[in-house]
């Protein structure tokens, strides 16, 4: 008889020999990877929400793209790409369709020499590393592919490489694919169960799950279920927004890339057929959070610990407007033209998530310094043996997830490292050179 593969909860299989927590682009893949390299490892999913994928992927823009100058994130991006341009190989025929891949690219546009003599530096890096097909673009090139772009862009960096893909189809094929895996919907709490310094399993106000080795991949509630272990993953937490809108600019061509203005890199895509979506991340601050009653105890000024639930009161009214506007500024657009034509405001739609990372005491320099990097943690949680970790995705989560779940698989298994770069995303994180240069 075969198994069921989606349960709801309170029905619970008693036993697996792997348990993920979170059912987002890191669990999902997590599951995929495991199935690959393992087949017929018996993994058991379980999702807080009555779907997967119910955390930060529903506000995301859904972008990938390849050039990426640290090498850890490069190697990550060069074989998730691998696996989006394979799909049906990896992820069962029919998946290309689904995933809906528009590799349209994405253009980072220069207004200064400054700021084009800094894309030429980037494009150099990329190319030193492998990145060949990166191109830097002067100002008659992007005038000649981009017209509609306007005159103030005088040099581009264009990744041809890169675009965007239906991102909860994705999710959805990874969890197909693991073909041994059970998914439990709606546990509304979960925590883990550790006897001595060993992990037993999980467990939910309705029953318990043994198994000797559990995944933490909840996204921005990591922190607060491995609390339950007894340790404290080392993560901060902001709220980041994005805006989908009915319709975009009339010159804004369907098969047009991704657009980055420059600092502070306000962006805009094509989004169906007439509309856009956008985002801007600027500096958030957790006066709002404090102001509504929330711990900020802890927690850097621009960051948060413990996520607050629903996102609604941290929406800004203005961001809408205000990343439009900071476009049409920085690209010259005059009122009623460009990204400053009156079709922006109509049909908005105003989304947001958290982007979780490594707090400063999780990645370090030479001289010992603490600093924010932008690589992931996926590794085994030091001091409780059998409990491993797949977060602090960023803002990259989606993008990188087949190389992120083919890394926890292999930590989980105990197999080598496909590649010894990936070794950068432990917990003892050494700097690796232009890591915090995620542009
Ligand atoms: C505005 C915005 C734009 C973005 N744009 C992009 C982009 O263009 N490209 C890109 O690659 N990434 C992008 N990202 C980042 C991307 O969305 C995240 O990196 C990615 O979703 C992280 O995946 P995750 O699985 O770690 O966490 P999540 O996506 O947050 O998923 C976590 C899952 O765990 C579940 N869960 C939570 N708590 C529990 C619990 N206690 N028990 C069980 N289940 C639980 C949640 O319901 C959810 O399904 C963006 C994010 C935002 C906010």
């Amino acid at each position: 008889m075969t198994q069921q593969k989606f349960l709801t909860y309170p029905d619970l299989p008693s036993t697996a020999d792997v348990i993920v927590i979170g059912g987002g682009p890191a669990g999902t893949a997590a599951l995929w990877a495991i199935e690959r390299a393992a087949p017929g490892t018996k993994t058991v999913l379980i999702e807080q929400s009555d779907r997967l994928g119910a955390g930060s992927s529903t506000a995301s823009l859904e972008n990938y793209r390849t050039c990426w100058p640290a090498i850890p994130m490069m190697k990550q991006m060069q074989r998730s790409v691998e696996v989006f341009h394979n799909a049906d190989a990896y992820l069962g025929e029919g998946t290309q369709q689904s995933i809906h891949i528009k590799e349209r690219g994405y253009l980072f546009c220069a207004f200064t020499d400054r700021q084009a003599e800094g894309l030429r530096r980037d494009v150099e890096r990329l190319h030193s590393i492998g990145l060949a097909h990166i191109e830097y673009l002067e100002r008659d090139e992007v005038a000649y592919r981009y017209g509609w772009l306007g005159e103030k862009v005088i040099a581009a960096k264009f990744d041809p490489i890169a675009g965007w893909l239906d991102s909860n189809a994705l999710i959805y094929r990874y969890a197909q694919n693991a073909h041994s895996a059970q998914i439990v919907l709606g546990v509304p709490e979960v925590s883990i169960c550790v006897k001595g310094s060993t992990l037993a399993g999980i467990k939910t106000p309705h029953g318990e799950v043994a198994a000797p080795i559990v995944v933490i991949a909840c996204g921005a509630n990591a922190r607060r279920v491995c609390r339950t272990a007894g340790v404290e993953l080392p993560l901060v937490i902001r709220p980041r927004q994005s805006v989908t809108t009915a319709s975009r600019h009339p010159e804004f061509p369907e098969d047009g890339p991704m657009v980055i203005g420059s600092a502070s890199h306000p962006h805009m895509r094509p989004e169906a057929r007439t509309g856009a979506i956008f985002g801007w991340e600027y500096t958030w601050h957790n006066k709002r959070a404090r102001e509504l009653g929330y711990e900020v105890e802890g927690a850097p000024a621009d960051a948060l610990i413990e996520p607050v639930y629903p996102l609604t009161p941290f929406k800004d009214p203005r961001y809408p407007s205000l990343a439009v506007a900071l476009l049409a500024r920085q690209f010259g657009h005059k009122d009623g033209e460009g990204f400053a034509h009156p079709n922006y405001m109509r049909g908005v739609h105003q989304n947001i998530g958290y982007y979780v990372y490594r707090d400063h005491t999780a990645a370090c320099k030479a001289d010992g310094t603490g600093y924010e990097s932008e690589r992931a943690l996926i590794d085994a949680v030091p001091g409780v043996e059998g409990l491993f970790a797949s977060v602090a995705h960023v803002g990259h989560g989606i993008m990188t997830s087949p190389a992120a779940g083919e890394i926890i698989a292999s930590k989980v298994l105990g197999l080598p490292l496909a590649d010894a770069a990936f070794a950068a995303f432990g917990f003892d994180a050494l700097y690796v050179e232009y890591d915090e240069a995620v542009l």
